[in-house]
């Protein structure tokens, strides 16, 4: 598998900053998140305060940060990250598509407003999964429950049925699709906490209780804390040092993700020093070796 240099994972203002300095810095550089940016950019209505960009619109704003991570040869794969994991002299990182390793990692993932249900963190791994393409080989025979915030989870949906017996689907999001026969969708209701009783899981909801072998929650965002295991928080924020290095060697983050106020600018500037440090880091792990 190909070790990269900087992995840099959403592609807001904070990471595509990221990943362009690292360009500018020789670095090999893989960037995972949505070839489109983030939607807080894409769907802004005027943007007054960015500098060089005045009275810009969203999709414009979009449009104009992608260009520019294109011409400096910034490829974005396509993909959602689902766990970070420091391997000590590198970090293997787990998407919904695919496995990558890289020598640094930069978080620019954006802040969620959603707080993880109760039970959901104590049960990740266990009755709960965020990623059923990942887990859907476990799933033969078994039964599953999705809780699906976009389309797009659809597919995945349709890829765990392939192995599962049977899939409860809920989604959060208006829903017309048309999917294999062993999903039962439920539409309407809200997941409210999950459990593990007699090594079942259990999802309760406003409306009835669902029951079966594991729940996945699919949500486009995960808090960090459950991203990467042993990162260390500030409230609801990344903690990091003023050269956006967290506690885990080698990792840094930017943007929104390490607290207000959350701003393009500040997010951008974040991400070229977060690039910087990783930078300053390889340099010093080459030197160790
Ligand atoms: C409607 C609106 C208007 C705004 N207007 C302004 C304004 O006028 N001026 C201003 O300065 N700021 C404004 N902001 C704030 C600004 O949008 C944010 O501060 C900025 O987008 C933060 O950038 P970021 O790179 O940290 O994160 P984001 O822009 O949130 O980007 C993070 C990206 O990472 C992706 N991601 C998340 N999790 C994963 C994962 N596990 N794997 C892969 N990708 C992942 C997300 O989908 C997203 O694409 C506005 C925000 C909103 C919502």
């Amino acid at each position: 598998m190909e070790r990269y240099d900087i992995a840099v994972i959403g592609t807001g203002p904070g990471g595509l900053e990221a990943a362009i300095t690292a360009k500018v810095r020789n670095k090999s550089v893989l960037v995972l998140g949505s070839k489109g940016s983030s939607e807080k950019v894409s769907k802004a209505h005027e943007v007054l305060n960015y500098l060089g960009l005045p009275n810009i619109k969203g999709d414009k704003m979009a449009e104009a940060f992608l260009d520019h991570a294109k011409q400096m040869g910034v490829e974005i794969t396509e993909d959602r990250v689902n766990a970070v994991y420091s391997m000590g002299k590198y970090f293997a990182i787990q998407g919904h598509s695919g496995n990558y390793e890289a020598s640094s990692v930069i978080l620019a993932v954006g802040m969620t407003a959603m707080k993880p249900l109760p039970g959901e963190t104590e049960l990740l791994g266990r009755a709960v999964s965020y990623c059923a393409t990942c887990d859907a080989a476990l799933y033969k025979g078994r039964q599953a429950i999705i809780v699906a915030y976009s389309k797009e989870d659809e597919e995945e949906a349709e890829f765990l049925a392939e192995r599962a017996d049977k899939v409860y689907y809920l989604p959060q999001y208006e829903y017309d699709g048309n999917l294999k026969d062993n999903i039962e969708v439920t539409k309407g209701v809200k997941p409210v906490s999950v459990e593990l009783e007699e090594g079942k899981a259990i999802l309760n909801t406003d409306g009835e209780k669902f029951v079966a072998d594991g729940v996945f929650i699919l949500r486009a965002q995960i808090a960090p804390s459950q991203l990467v295991p042993g990162l260390a928080l500030d409230g609801n924020h990344v903690a990091v040092e003023r050269n956006m290095a967290t506690n885990i060697k080698g990792l840094f983050a930017c943007g929104d993700i390490t607290g207000t106020p959350y701003q393009y600018i500040k997010a951008a500037g974040e991400g070229n020093v977060a690039a910087l440090s990783a930078v300053s880091y390889l340099n010093e792990l080459k030197k160790s070796e």
